[in-house]
């Protein structure tokens, strides 16, 4: 017998506390892009939501994005990706082919081959710039200090500045970071905001979350 709740189910669960967290908030649902991240799922996974009308999905893989998406976007329109991992500058070409938004700009050193990769292929892939919001010295991201540095080269490579992501420290309580997420993106004229996972997208769809990144709310445990 199979307990588990078929991906239909916990898809409708996640668009009703979404509903429900921009009520609270007085924010409009629409405004909220639900990332379904699929990372080390298989196809036989994904297409469930597919079919259960999810079209916006998170990669954190070049390669496996690679080896996955092209055949599932051959059997359904209207998809789109999103690359979350940390991306090295040698996959910056293949990840604006592929990626339709990468949400982990994080360095000065990927804004040239981000620029030529978007000439070369034609392509304005939406950017997020990515915030080590915690400032943990593990953590990808750029500093909080770093940013107006980094903004200013984006602006004069021409790059399309969407917003900016981050991922608040595990143990600490969330709010606080999306708070000062929130208003770092404020200061700085920016309007989209990359932030909460499954156990906190609530919380960050009241202080103003555009794009919320789940997955194991919406697949179940990874391996
Ligand atoms: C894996 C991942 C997520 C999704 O995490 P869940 O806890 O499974 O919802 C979100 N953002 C990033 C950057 C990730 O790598």
């Amino acid at each position: 017998m199979n307990e588990e709740p078929a991906a239909s189910e916990r898809l409708s669960a996640i668009q009703s506390a979404m509903a429900a967290a921009a009520k609270r908030a007085k924010r409009d649902v629409d405004d909220i892009t639900l990332i379904a991240i699929s990372k080390t799922r298989e196809a036989e996974d994904i297409e469930p939501l597919i079919a259960a009308g999810q079209r916006a999905f998170g990669e954190n893989r070049v390669q496996e994005a690679t080896a996955k998406w092209p055949a599932l976007r051959e059997r359904h329109s209207g998809l789109s990706l999103h690359f979350v991992g940390q991306l090295q500058s040698n996959k910056a070409a293949d990840a604006v082919q592929l990626f339709d938004c990468i949400h982990s700009l994080d360095r000065s050193s990927l804004i040239t081959p981000l620029a030529n990769a978007m000439d070369k292929y034609d392509r304005r892939v939406p950017l997020f710039i990515q915030v080590n919001i915690g400032e943990e010295p593990q953590k990808a991201g750029c500093a909080i200090a770093e940013l107006p540095t980094l903004l200013g080269e984006a602006a004069q490579a021409d790059l399309p500045i969407a917003g900016l992501m981050a991922v608040p420290p595990l143990d600490r309580e969330p709010a606080p970071y999306f708070a000062l997420l929130a208003k770092v993106a404020r200061d700085h004229g920016l309007s989209g905001l990359s932030m909460g996972m499954s156990g906190d997208f609530e919380s960050a769809i009241t202080i103003g979350a555009t794009h919320i990144r789940v997955g194991t709310a919406l697949f179940g445990a990874r391996n």
